[in-house]
């Protein structure tokens, strides 16, 4: 598992918006992700590019995610 920090896309409510699941949750109540976790970013920007980010990944579109 990897440590996650503000600003990082575990922790953003873009990474995978479209389809929230349990997976996520845990992730951002624990803060960490296991480190081969790949999921889509929903940021209208990046949508329809069908951008693939890993937790530790980020951009300047990052919008914290509501903690379970
Ligand atoms: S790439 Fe940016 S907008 Fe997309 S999930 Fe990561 S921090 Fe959020």
């Amino acid at each position: 598992m990897i440590s996650l920090h503000d600003g990082q896309c575990g922790l953003c409510s873009h990474f995978g918006e479209s389809h929230p699941d349990q997976n996520l949750i845990q992730i951002r109540s624990s803060k960490s992700a296991p480190e081969d976790f790949v999921d889509d970013c929903g940021h209208p920007r990046h949508a329809t590019l069908h951008l693939k980010v890993t937790p530790i990944s980020g951009c300047d579109g990052f919008a914290p995610a509501m903690a379970a």
